[in-house]
């Protein structure tokens, strides 16, 4: 159990200011104005200028990518196996 009630939790950059958030990726302890949610998850400042840069657009770039070669991939392997099913009842209707 953590005593959050006992106002002990105050926003880092804000001594006086009494945190509502923890940044996920530092636990650093924020408060309304110093926290940012992306994708409903709470960063301090820090964190998202990190976030911010080149890395997250290589990330956002390489998840835009990756669901189109999966579903290459997935349409290959189906129209591949329904081929071969095809096949395989065609032969067996020929033997
Ligand atoms: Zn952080
Ligand atoms: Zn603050």
């Amino acid at each position: 159990m953590m005593p959050l009630a006992q106002g002990a939790t105050v926003c880092v950059n804000h001594p006086r200011r009494e945190a509502i958030g923890i940044c996920v990726r530092c636990r650093t302890r924020v408060c309304g104005e110093c926290t940012t949610k992306v994708d409903g998850i709470n960063y301090c400042v820090s964190c998202l200028a990190t976030l911010a840069g080149p890395k997250r657009a290589k990330d956002v770039r390489a998840q835009s990518r990756s669901p189109i070669v999966a579903s290459i991939w997935f349409g290959l392997g189906a129209g591949l196996l329904t081929l071969l099913s095809w096949a395989m009842i065609e032969l067996g209707a020929i033997w």
